[in-house]
């Protein structure tokens, strides 16, 4: 996500705009643009490539006014096009406004505004925003811009001008960086300082909910009070054509991949890009260990996230759920940071863990899927795991969401270390073709539900997975207590000679995710023990694993991926297996007995 830089004074300000972009580009773009406001009719240039481009554009024409916008694009959503680069505008081309970041609910608001009469002139996701200012106005361009925000989700720095309320910039922004410069008549707005440091080293960083207006003697800054709780618009909590919520949200798991990893991977770099994180890049270099806080599913992310960390990061790291870890004595110093994890950022039992570890002033960190929600806020830094609204009870898409941007973090953390570039490479890549991957996984649908059918009737289940899918086994039988209120149980595969043996008979059937990797052979072994004994075996394989339908009852297959990748995949049939099961048991499947979607009480 590039950059913005934005002007309005005495002077002209193409040049200045032009000067801005050039120090901006380091940042990563693909395409530009500007917006001058001259004597007559605003002028709106952009060009794809360089800036030199765009300049050569500029140059064939005689361009002057001092209020000007410039943006220079690193695409999210919409191919690299001119129509796709900013600045963007309304229908009447009265408004334009430019944009980093990304709108994460546009596809509802571009249908909405769209059958209000609005006409699109690129597949942004930013183009909403300029359609709602539209639709708000009414003279005053500031106030059309907080009812505008008021609808969208996602990150946003943006600056925006109007022909209808000229001799203005309006600036807001939620999790991009937007400063202000401040100077003897002009103001100038940027992404980042490098892009005014020649105009002025006055500056104001903009606080994120913050309106600013600048105006050519003067400026203001509005405070918006966020909105926390509600955070989808009507018609979002529609079930899209699913009987329940929870199918839907399964089905939108691939989307989740694609919504966490949008606009964060650099493939070339063989590493990611967290906003949230630019400002304690250099503390998070010192970090020598790491504690990761969660309860429930969010819980088992957190154990994946541990073998991730510490085998392509190198950081020891802890787990430990917040009802425990809030009550305990852990230790802890100025190079420990701890990650808290929560699909709501409200969960009380890791919050309270949260003030625990503040008044320690150790480094918090948090992953939350909810925007302005409590953790997001107390932490130090975060990254959102942007899975959309989560209506059902039980975590679907929050939790592949939560483990797409472990393995973010993982980069992060493991590129700032030892990593090697080809194995962030390896990562990056692998991750940005998940999202279809994973679209494959629920073709199965069908065979799961014929599954369910087969084993609705046994009472008692084991799931059993090793290293990264052993705390995918309690996921599984997590999901499958929470929707068919079944006795299940989730271990390592190595632990069932302990002990769980005992209770293996043709009445307790196990599901076994053993993916071809590292473990799959001691995975076999405890399939055998299982077989050995008469229990049925549901296995979760590698597709082109020939032998294992040889050993077990029943095989789901899923693709092949990294290791460390494989859990995203193999939960996707298990929450399918839980929710087939669930309605066939007449259950109410989005919202179970005794559960609370948002455990916000000790
Ligand atoms: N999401 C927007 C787009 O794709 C903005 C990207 C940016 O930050 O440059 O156009």
């Amino acid at each position: 996500m590039c950059g913005i830089i934005g002007y309005i004074g005495k002077k002209n300000a193409i040049q200045i705009l032009i000067n801005g972009l050039h120090r901006e580009i380091y940042r990563g773009y693909d395409s530009s643009g500007i917006v001058v406001f001259g004597k007559n009719e605003p002028i709106c240039i952009k060009a794809v490539g360089k800036i030199e481009n765009l300049e050569k554009k500029l140059n064939s024409q005689s361009i002057e006014g001092n209020l000007g916008l410039g943006h220079c694009r690193w695409a999210t959503h919409g191919e690299v096009t001119e129509a796709n680069a900013h600045p963007h505008f309304d229908c009447q081309k009265n408004i334009f406004l430019v944009h980093n970041g990304i709108i994460e609910n546009y596809k509802e608001l571009k249908k909405k505004l769209e059958k209000e009469g609005h006409q699109f002139n690129s597949d942004t996701d930013t183009e909403v925003l300029t359609h709602l200012v539209e639709k708000y106005f009414q003279g005053n361009l500031e106030e059309a811009v907080r009812k505008a925000l008021r609808e969208v989700r996602g990150t946003y720095g943006i600056a925006v001008i109007s022909k209808k309320d000229p001799q203005k910039i309006v600036a807001a922004k939620l999790s991009s960086p937007l400063i202000l410069g401040i100077n003897k008549d002009e103001f100038l707005i940027a992404s980042d300082p490098s892009a005014i440091i020649t105009h002025t080293r006055q500056v104001i960083n903009l606080d994120d909910n913050e309106i600013a207006v600048l105006k050519p003697d003067n400026f203001f800054i509005l405070r918006e009070k966020p909105l926390t709780q509600i955070e989808w618009t009507p018609g979002d909590e529609k079930k899209g054509g699913y009987p329940h919520f929870m199918l839907k949200e399964i089905m939108e798991e691939p989307e989740a991949i694609e919504n966490a990893i949008k606009g964060r991977l650099m493939i070339e770099e063989g590493s990611v890009k967290l906003g949230g994180f630019d400002e304690i890049q250099e503390r998070l270099r010192k970090i020598n260990k790491l504690i990761l806080v969660a309860c429930g599913t969010a819980s088992y992310s957190a154990r994946i996230g541990k073998y991730m960390l510490e085998e392509y990061a190198g950081i020891p790291t802890e787990v430990d759920v917040g009802s425990e870890f809030r009550y305990r004595k852990p230790i802890v110093d100025k190079n420990t940071a701890v990650i808290f994890i929560s699909q709501s950022g409200e969960t009380a039992d890791t919050l309270a863990s949260l003030q625990e570890m503040k008044k320690k002033e150790i480094l918090t960190l948090g992953v939350t899927n909810v925007v302005g929600s409590t953790q997001a806020r107390e932490t130090n830094a975060g990254v959102y795991t942007r899975s959309g609204s989560e209506i059902a009870v039980a975590s679907s898409k929050a939790f592949i969401g939560q483990l797409a941007t472990l393995a973010m973090l993982t980069v992060y953390l493991g590129r700032q270390r030892d990593m090697a570039l080809i194995m962030g490479k390896r990562i990056v890549s692998e991750l940005s073709g998940l999202p279809d991957i994973a679209k494959e996984v629920l073709k199965s649908a069908s065979e799961i539900k014929e599954l369910a059918e087969k084993y609705k009737d046994f009472k008692n289940f084991w799931f059993i997975g090793r290293k990264y899918n052993s705390p995918i086994a309690s996921e599984g039988a997590l999901k499958l207590k929470e929707l068919s209120y079944l006795h299940a149980e989730g271990i390592g595969g190595g632990e069932l000679k302990h002990g769980h043996l005992a209770l293996i008979d043709e009445s307790f059937p196990t599901i076994a995710i053993c993916p071809s990797d590292s473990v799959y052979e001691k995975m076999v072994s405890n399939i055998e023990e299982i077989k050995a004994r008469k229990g049925p075996v549901i296995a979760l394989a590698t597709k082109n694993n020939k032998e294992i339908k040889n050993l077990v009852d029943d095989v789901i297959y899923i693709p092949k991926t990294l290791e460390m990748l494989t859990p995203i995949l193999a939960t996707i049939p298990l929450h399918l297996f839980s929710y087939y099961m669930a309605v066939l048991l007449k259950n109410d499947v989005d919202k179970p007995r005794n559960l609370a979607k948002s455990v916000t009480v000790e």
